[in-house]
């Protein structure tokens, strides 16, 4: 594929602002749009570089006239000008790029883009249904409190929209966080109850899950809820003792972002629930495999602005699945209406995202059309 021209547009996205790359190769146009977030990890790549998206969108070389038949190709010629951290150019544009690039590739080749990636089956939404933490200060200190069933696909989709609603009615409140999750000044423990009650008097199917996106909430060895400062320890005992109570299935960062051997503990503790990794993994290789070492995890979130390289995300999901743990992708809070997620997320079983609105909607409508 001869490249004509690489553009980068800076575009307005619900929650913020992000980058589009308009890619033009073989006389054909793609484009792809990147979302990021705002409970970052530290270990994530710099996504719009050290310096800014305009000094990103400065500093990306010229692919004018180069000509590329892989991914791995391009990829290779990106790192040439700049290191796997992309301080200079930016893991979002990269990303972009990429996407643009398998997209164009796919129209050449009369492929989807989803056959780039393995598998058959579109993974169950886990939905978000109240936020907190960095998306939303005003309710409790956890991030997401989630919901999922095993049904088919559509079913339970649908089951997930009606339980969304169903609870925003229970809690009396209107207001959404960035991601959808109702927004409620409530602690974590009455947020878990009220789910708990609903999911006892109508909906039996549904397992209740946990983003405590702990990280957002530690500084030098002490957790800082709203109400209490607690320590490793404390915190250990305290998530243990949520996913005994509410026989939570699923828990993900429950300890910030360096402590492998408390996700150790707690997996070793909570068998039954899947212990997952997000700020601690940031879909890095490396990082995954002191996790399998360690036993820290049973599940792991796949978010690929994180990375930035499509090689090492792929490479990622891979070795999840060759280590028993599950991957789960997911998309961010400061979220794009591109769908392109929902295709890379095939072969998986459980994607993580909100219930309501447009930019997480798309995500949805595209699995519905791929589902075999
Ligand atoms: C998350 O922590 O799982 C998440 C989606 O957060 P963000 O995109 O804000 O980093
Ligand atoms: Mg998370």
């Amino acid at each position: 594929m001869i490249f004509q021209s690489v553009k980068f547009e800076k575009i307005k996205i619900p929650n913020g602002l992000t980058v589009k790359c308009v890619l033009r190769a073989d006389g054909l146009k793609s484009e792809a749009t990147v979302p990021y977030g705002t409970s970052a990890g530290k270990y994530e790549v710099s996504c719009f570089s050290n310096f800014g998206l305009d000094a990103a969108i400065k500093n990306f070389p010229d692919l004018k006239g180069k000509s590329f038949k892989t991914l791995n190709s391009l990829e290779k010629e990106i790192l040439r000008y700049d290191s796997e951290r992309f301080v200079k150019i930016g893991g979002n544009l990269v990303l972009a790029l990429s996407v643009a690039f398998l997209r164009l590739k796919a129209k050449l080749e009369g492929k989807e883009l989803f056959n780039f990636f393995s598998g058959k089956r579109v993974p169950n939404q886990l939905g978000k249904v109240v936020g907190g933490g960095k998306h939303a200060p005003k309710g409790p200190d956890f991030q997401e409190f989630l919901i999922y069933s095993d049904k088919p696909f559509k079913h339970a989709v649908n089951l997930n929209k009606m339980f969304h609603k169903r609870l925003g009615a229970v809690l009396g409140v209107k207001t959404l966080d960035l991601e959808g999750g109702w927004v409620v000044n409530l602690s974590e423990e009455k947020v878990l109850d009220k789910i708990a009650d609903l999911r006892d008097d109508s909906f039996p199917e549904i397992k209740i899950g946990l983003d405590i996106a702990a990280s957002s909430f530690y500084k030098k060895g002490r957790y800082y809820y709203k109400n209490r400062v607690i320590g490793g320890k404390s915190q250990l005992d305290y998530v243990n003792g949520l996913i005994k109570k509410y026989d939570l299935f699923y828990v993900e960062d429950p300890f910030h972002e360096d402590d492998f051997d408390s996700f150790a503990e707690l997996q070793a503790k909570s068998k039954n629930c899947l212990v997952c990794g997000d700020d601690l993994l940031v879909t890095n290789p490396d990082r995954l495999w002191r996790a399998v070492g360690k036993s820290s995890c049973r599940a792991a979130i796949v978010k690929p602005n994180q990375i930035g390289l499509l090689s090492k995300m792929s490479e990622f999901v891979k070795d999840c699945k060759k280590n028993r743990v599950q991957p789960v992708f997911s998309h961010r809070s400061k979220e794009s209406f591109d769908d392109w997620l929902a295709d890379m997320s095939v072969g998986t079983k459980m994607m993580k995202m909100g219930i309501v609105g447009k930019e997480r909607e798309s995500k949805i409508k595209r699995l519905s059309k791929i589902v075999f």
